[in-house]
């Protein structure tokens, strides 16, 4: 994948990778173009001038549509820009209140599960899959059976859950509800297409039920904990760099466990239910 190089990757579907390598976008921002006479443009990614005329640069027609998948800065600000200069219609969901949200981005039309943008070429379908963020949309290709997932699953390393938008419990339904779509590949908003939907999809929620038990576990071992105190035992093989954004994870585990009856706080404190606590003695 090299950055501002287009690559045809399916029947009518061209990647454009942002400028924006790093720790929390991997290779960058996968911008997705969409049809060959009319385009759709899926996740045209930060603000960036040189990628907004990238963009338009291959796409081989007219510029109709943007969607995106989500309103997290590496996604949607260059929404409004490409806009601006194409006069597309913006969709998808608008922004959630929060601090690391892309309030420029008004959508002319609000997705929700289900809708549809419908060409005479392509068909795209909203999956509404809150969890990474709660106005996560995935977009089914009815064409290729492909769904591009922007930040609900990515090549190559887990996502961040960060509460209060991001919801542990919401984002394990949505993985479990993709199962029934019937999917033949995912295109993501960040590395390479997965040919394993299916697989890995169960590989996901396995992982993420793993680290449930380690939370169990070491709440068992460790409690009345706060969520810092508590991040290097549950995540003692991650590099201690990351245990900031692993904290974040921490506490949508502790939030769902909380949901669940099985774990309980006070005073920012955590330690299991005391029926859960029998139970795995
Ligand atoms: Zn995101």
């Amino acid at each position: 994948m090299i950055t501002g190089a287009a690559e045809q990757i399916g029947a009518g579907i061209v990647r454009l990778l942002a400028p924006n390598a790093g720790m929390m976008t991997g290779p960058g921002t996968n911008t997705y173009l969409i049809g060959t006479a009319e385009i759709a443009v899926l996740d045209p990614g930060p603000a960036s001038g040189k990628h907004i005329d990238a963009i338009q640069q291959c796409a081989t027609g007219p510029i109709r549509w943007i969607l995106v998948t989500h309103t997290h800065p590496d996604h949607s600000p260059g929404a409004s820009k490409l806009a601006a200069a194409t006069g597309a219609e913006l969709l998808g969901q608008p922004p959630p209140p929060g601090r690391v949200q892309d309030k420029t981005f008004k959508p002319d039309r609000i997705l929700h599960d289900g809708d549809v943008l419908e060409t005479g070429e392509f068909l795209l379908r909203a999956v509404h899959t809150p969890g990474h963020a709660s106005n996560h949309l995935c977009y089914r290709h009815e064409e290729s059976r492909w769904l591009f997932t922007g930040d609900h699953i990515m090549s190559g390393s887990t996502v961040v859950i960060d509460p209060p938008d991001g919801n542990m419990t919401h984002y394990l339904e949505s993985l479990e509800r993709l199962k029934s779509l019937d999917l033949a590949a995912l295109a993501p908003g960040h590395g390479p297409i997965i040919e394993n939907p299916d697989e890995l999809i169960d590989w996901l929620i396995d992982h993420r039920m793993k680290r449930e038990a380690k939370v169990v576990a070491s709440l068992k071992s460790h409690p009345e904990l706060t969520v810092t105190e508590l991040t290097p035992f549950v995540y003692d093989e991650v590099d201690k760099k990351l245990h900031h954004l692993a904290e974040r994870s921490l506490l949508a585990h502790l939030l769902k466990l909380e949901l669940d009856g099985s774990a309980t706080q006070a005073n920012r404190r955590w330690r299991l239910s005391s029926e859960v606590g029998e139970l795995s003695a």
